[in-house]
């Protein structure tokens, strides 16, 4: 028995990099302080090898990689689209295949936080470290998410609970705020909840924009939030030492989007006229911002880039995978470390049903079922390694902690790229290395 401290947990972009795994001698792996989500995500992968299959038939890895090869570059318009469960090494590597193939690029940002990069671009995001918010934050403001579910020890590692340098009785030094439409598990650890008519946080954050500028508002109530209640909180808010700001999908993906972020991101800047506030987006899948910001420096665009015409064209609503899913306009996909299968809108499932696929991930998820190439590769902090971006954009280096006996998602991107003739390959471990 075998106990590994410090390893990374991949699944949230919490990034958790605490989490200790006790190895068997039977092979078997226990996790020990990950939430229910982490455990499930390490415990539940089987790091045995697995043969890739073309069709339904398993195949060895040469065959499926000429095959994926051959669908990829046979393709007129195809279609990449997740990469936000997956390393930054293998993201880069991810550009430049679809650069050489002429693909649309996307990832799993355009159907969670798509809206904030967009907002971002337009409005400019007052941001900080999770270390700053743990160190400094009196005031702790939740917008449309539920923490306490989704990013479980957000609180009791970064945000609610823990001492930090300027906040030595952890809680005891802390105010939380939450709003949102309906009372969910984190509104019990909130002092102040802010229930908000649907559809209407633009109108919400709005007037309270102005409220903490010193405006009046003509109204009793907006959004279904009584006027009083609204001064009360921009008085709050505007009184703290250190606030920060949170959000989520029930911002990014209601009526508003991108509006919404931006009305968001213009209250954390009003508020810096009364005091120090930032805001820092809650990031789903592990390395969803690392897809963002490699996308970036690749592109110029975060998602939703097209490289067909030989220069990135950025398009949400035109390259976006759903969309172009769902109007057909993709003649091949390739997906990586995602499950659009079991995600996306039934027009948009049936439209990626009707074309080549292949699927890489290291587990058989529904759309890995039935892939015309599925690509079963290593699973980054358990047998692989690699560089992940936390939710407030700092680079965590995952380590592995078991022998590696599949290829990487890099060394399978290479592989493709080897094929195509002319892609630029660097560095890289031979797949029939790792199978010996
Ligand atoms: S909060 Fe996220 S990163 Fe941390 S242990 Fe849970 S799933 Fe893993």
């Amino acid at each position: 028995m075998k106990e590994i401290n410090n390893a990374v947990c991949t699944f949230c972009g919490c990034l958790c990099d605490d989490i200790a795994v006790v190895l068997g001698d039977d092979g078997g792996v226990r996790v020990k302080g990950a939430c229910t989500n982490g455990k499930g995500h390490i415990e539940g992968y089987d790091a045995a090898p697995v043969s890739p299959m073309v069709r339904g038939e398993p195949v060895s890895w040469d065959q499926a990689l000429d095959e994926a090869a051959a669908i990829l570059g046979d393709a007129e318009s195809p279609l990449i689209y997740g990469l936000s469960s997956t390393a930054s090494e293998a993201q880069r590597r991810c550009v430049a295949l679809a650069d050489r193939i002429g693909a649309a690029i996307d990832t799993t940002s355009s159907v969670c936080h798509g809206p904030t990069g967009i907002a971002m671009q337009n409005f400019g995001e007052p941001t900080c470290s999770l270390g700053e918010v743990l160190n400094r934050a009196d005031l702790l403001l939740f917008w449309g998410c539920n923490p306490a579910v989704a990013h479980t020890r957000h609180f009791t590692r970064y945000s609610l609970m823990p001492r930090g340098r300027f906040t030595p009785r952890g809680r005891k030094d802390r105010r939380m705020i939450l709003a949102d439409v309906r009372r969910t598990p984190s509104a019990n650890a909130a002092d102040r909840f802010l229930q908000v008519e649907q559809g209407s946080d633009y109108e919400v954050l709005g007037a309270l924009r102005a409220l903490v500028q010193g405006k009046r508002v003509r109204a009793d109530s907006v959004g279904g939030v009584p006027l009083e209640e609204l001064g009360a909180l921009a008085e709050e808010l505007g009184s703290c030492r250190y606030g920060a700001a949170f959000f989520g999908m029930g911002l990014t993906m209601t009526s508003g989007r991108d509006l919404n972020i931006g009305q968001y991101f213009s209250l954390v800047r009003d508020l810096n006229a009364h005091t120090r506030f930032s805001v820092v987006a809650l990031r789903g899948h592990g390395n969803v911002a690392g897809a963002d910001a490699v996308m970036t420096w690749q592109t110029g665009y975060p998602f939703a880039v097209s490289l067909a015409g030989g220069v990135p064209t950025y398009g949400p609503g035109e390259f976006t995978a759903v969309d172009m899913l769902s109007r057909r306009e993709a003649d091949a996909a390739l997906v990586v470390a995602s499950d659009p299968g079991a995600h996306f809108p039934a027009g948009a499932v049936r439209g990626l049903e009707g074309i080549p696929r292949v699927v890489m991930d290291p587990v058989v998820s529904l759309t890995a079922q039935d892939a015309t190439v599925y690509l079963p590769t290593a699973q980054y902090g358990v047998d692989a390694e690699g560089t992940y971006y936390r939710m407030d954009g700092v680079p965590i280096r995952t380590r592995a902690f078991r022998e590696r006996l599949r290829p990487t998602d890099e060394e399978v991107f290479d592989g493709v790229l080897e094929r195509l003739h002319g892609g630029r390959v660097e560095s890289t471990t031979p797949i029939e290395e790792v199978q010996r």
